[in-house]
């Protein structure tokens, strides 16, 4: 194993285990804080068992889409795809004549919706961004997880925010008199959890805002990518009303309706789009050709 690849994989590593914590962090101290004290009392007994197993399954969720996400290939010329993989997969590019272009670095021809990233130095199929969080590619065999755990993480901060304000509502407002003075004083605490909850908003507005764009993207057949490149081509310069109608001809070219769109990353529609596991990448007619693709 070569030491740049060895640097690489440490780094991912490295990468990954600091993200894990970020996530389990704030889970366990939400538990701690919020799920564990409503345990004391019969009456919030059950609604803390509730919320315990709700907030760990969408904890796990969180991590192995990560995982997934970080750890899967996003697709490149040396996965063990078929030959016939660009003439099966149903794709239709906004730029595809302009795609297929040979890769001077990788020496060999660029196939569709292919582009070449300088981060990993290989071209990536259906190549959306380079990830510097994830520490990896999103491409076409690992968008699906990108997604999800978009999808979880913002759900999962909503939720813990949820419980959050419930719970400093609930200790704040409480009559005790011993009780008030001691949260009132305690200041260390209340900037604490102050902090937590602008920091929480901050992230959840981010993920969320990410999550829409790329639900957008998939919606209209789109990598990121393209639809950078078609932006900047079109108001790098004056626009000009045809350029602008041809952009729109080509999006339309490429949406074939948004389950057909979805399913060129999500595979076949069922459960398992909502599920971190691997997609049922399909052809014509949404047939699924077992081996031919998605073992990589
Ligand atoms: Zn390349
Ligand atoms: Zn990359």
């Amino acid at each position: 194993m070569s030491g740049n690849k060895t640097t690489t994989i440490v780094a991912r590593f490295g990468l990954q285990s600091f993200v894990i914590l970020l996530v389990i962090i704030p889970y366990l101290y939400i538990l701690n804080y919020a799920i564990f004290p409503w345990m004391h009392d019969v009456t919030t007994f059950m609604s803390s068992v509730f919320h315990s197993i709700l907030a760990t399954a969408l904890t796990c969720l969180v991590l192995i889409s990560y995982i997934l996400v970080s750890s899967t290939s996003p697709g490149d010329f040396n996965d063990t795809l078929s030959p016939s993989y660009y003439l099966l997969y149903p794709i239709s590019s906004i730029n595809s004549e302009e795609d297929k272009k040979f890769c001077t670095k990788c020496n060999q021809q660029k196939p569709e919706r292919a582009h070449h990233c300088s981060s990993c130095k290989k071209c990536i199929l259906r190549m959306d961004h380079h990830c510097l969080f994830i520490g990896n590619c999103v491409g076409l065999f690992n968008q699906k997880y990108f997604v999800l755990f978009l999808f979880y993480a913002s759900l999962s901060i909503f939720y813990f925010f949820y419980l959050l304000v419930s719970r400093s509502l609930e200790v704040l407002l409480d009559s005790t008199p011993q009780q008030t003075e001691y949260n009132f004083l305690d200041i260390s605490k209340l900037f604490l959890i102050g902090s937590l909850t602008i920091s929480m908003v901050i992230i959840e507005i981010s993920i969320t805002s990410m999550l829409v764009n790329q639900l957008w993207l998939l919606g209209n057949n789109m990598t990121t990518i393209e639809h950078e490149g078609t932006k900047r081509k079109l108001y790098g310069r004056k626009v000009l009303p045809h350029q602008l109608q041809q952009y729109q001809d080509q999006l339309r070219r490429s949406d074939k309706g948004w389950i057909h769109n979805f399913s060129t990353v999500f595979g076949n529609p069922s459960l398992s789009w909502i599920l971190p596991v691997p997609p049922h990448i399909l052809k014509n007619g949404y047939q699924q050709r077992k081996g031919d693709i998605m073992e990589v």
